[in-house]
């Protein structure tokens, strides 16, 4: 099956089911300003689940476009290191607003996986809360479930929050077993972070709204929230291991192999910089524009890194820009818009590489110089902060290239400078314009180390047309 039957098998069984199919909601989300960007299907329904928005229907199935590189979910580091991680992901989900709960929600989920899709059951892994016995019951005793194939796990698995505030609960999740070729072990085994046993759907049970004070309410209604990403099931459907190897991903890094010249098409290189255009398309397309502050920074740093790759792959020239074409080819049918603003989202593209261009070689001159002396494994503070302040490398674009050389940075180091130059800047402005009026987002503070003034990403510059 390809990726687009997958997607349209999801929605069609859904939707006899009696799910309304919803259209996938923009990556900057319009309702929600402690979020950076749209991370799971859940997010445009977050009021129904609150009960403040009603809508024509209780039951919803939507295949959603997500990015995860920022905030509480975070994967932008995961990329290229794990067969399952994007920072651009498509999450299926159905949906139940004070209607059906955790029996249906389970029956829905397997019947799809086993029937639908066929899927073996000794293939399949499950995994619930520890304290849940109500969804361990509807396993053994309704989906005849074997207990070798099941985990009782706690709150960091087991337990779902959109960010720090906002709709919660405990969950329960649907792994598959990729064979014993593949290192790792079972989910809540010491192993479990290897790529065997590969998490395929969560079902998350919302009971509950946690406050800014951690405090948690229940929801006025439980209520059914669940993901399953497009790309793993992909994977599975077309006995392949790594997301990267599915229809979707292959054409493309096919296409951008071609452009680059490069003949090994495993390259790692290759699949940060076929994840990193689906997610600067995407974000262009929704409004984003590559800048220096909350989300606009955020694409510039993905824009940034995916040149470095394609740089170390010996491009010389303007590349990044080119590789839209490859991804409309692939995506321009399910998303139509993607095709009509091809040009803008080029242009935008282009206009970045062309600024970036100028101070990359340079700054990978001083970098290879830094390293060649250093005495430690530390790239040190000072260096960081001068291939941020002159020469445009993001942070996490030279932990990057530390980590591919295992080497760390002075991420303590890089913030102090940080804060000298804030210092400084603050007393030249102090007649000028403050930006800090404007509306500030949750970015994630452990972010490779962005330090806690960094932290505090103000939106200065989104741009909706
Ligand atoms: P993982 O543990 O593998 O990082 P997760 O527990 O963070 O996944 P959830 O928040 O439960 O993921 O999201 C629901 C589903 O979305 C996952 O089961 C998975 O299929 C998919 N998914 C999550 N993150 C990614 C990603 N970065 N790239 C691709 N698919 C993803
Ligand atoms: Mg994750
Ligand atoms: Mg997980
Ligand atoms: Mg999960």
């Amino acid at each position: 099956m390809s990726s687009s039957e997958i997607r349209e098998a999801f929605l069609a069984f859904f939707e006899k089911n009696g799910h309304q199919r919803v259209d996938s909601s923009p990556l900057v989300p319009g309702n929600d300003p402690t979020l950076l960007f749209t991370n799971a299907g859940m997010v445009q329904f977050k009021e129904c689940f609150l009960g403040t928005e009603k809508r024509s229907y209780v039951r919803a199935a939507s295949s959603q476009r997500c990015v995860r590189a920022g905030g509480k979910h975070n994967d932008l580091e995961n990329v290229g290191y794990t067969a399952r991680h994007h920072t651009f992901f498509e999450m299926l989900g159905n949906f139940s607003f004070g209607d059906y709960f955790k029996r249906e929600a389970i029956r829905f989920a397997w019947d799809f996986l086993t029937k639908e899709l066929g899927l073996p059951e000794d293939k399949l892994w499950v995994t619930v809360h520890k304290d849940d016995k109500e969804s361990e019951e509807i396993w053994f005793n309704e989906m005849g479930i074997d207990q070798t194939r099941f985990s009782r796990l706690g709150d960091k698995d087991n337990f779902w929050s959109m960010g720090d505030t906002g709709p919660c609960g405990p969950c329960s999740e649907i792994f598959y077993d990729h064979g014993e070729s593949v290192a790792g072990g079972p989910p809540g085994s010491p192993d479990e972070d290897g790529d065997r046993y590969i998490e395929i759907w969560n079902l998350v049970f919302m009971q509950f709204n946690r406050s800014k004070e951690g405090e948690m309410t229940p929801l006025p209604k439980p209520s059914v929230d669940t993901g399953m990403g497009l790309e793993r099931i992909a994977a599975v459907m077309q006995h392949v291991h790594s997301n990267y190897e599915i229809d979707l991903f292959a054409n493309l890094i096919r296409f951008i192999a071609n452009v680059l010249g490069v003949k090994d098409h495993s390259n790692q290189s290759l699949r940060v910089i076929a994840d990193h255009i689906r997610s600067c398309s995407f974000l262009i397309l929704d409004g984003v524009l590559p800048g220096n502050e909350g989300r606009s920074y955020v694409l510039r740093r993905i824009i940034r890194r995916a040149i470095r790759h394609g740089n170390k792959l010996g491009a010389t020239t303007d590349f990044f820009y080119k590789l839209v074409e490859g991804l409309v080819r692939e995506m321009g049918e399910a998303y139509p818009d993607l095709k009509k603003r091809q040009t803008y989202i080029e242009d935008a593209l282009q206009k970045e590489e062309q600024q970036f261009a100028r101070t990359l070689e340079q700054g990978m001159k001083i970098l290879e110089q830094d390293i060649a002396q250093l005495s430690g494994t530390e790239i040190g503070g000072e260096t960081l902060f001068k291939l941020y302040d002159t020469y445009g490398f993001p942070l996490d674009l030279t932990a990057d290239i530390a980590r591919e050389r295992n080497l760390t940075i002075d991420e303590d180091g890089f913030n102090q400078h940080m804060q000298v130059q804030k210092e400084k800047s603050k007393q030249a402005n102090q007649f000028g314009t403050d930006y800090n009026d404007s509306v500030e987002l949750d970015i994630d503070t452990e972010f490779l180390g962005y330090g806690q003034a960094e932290a505090q990403g103000i939106v200065k510059e989104i741009i909706v047309d």
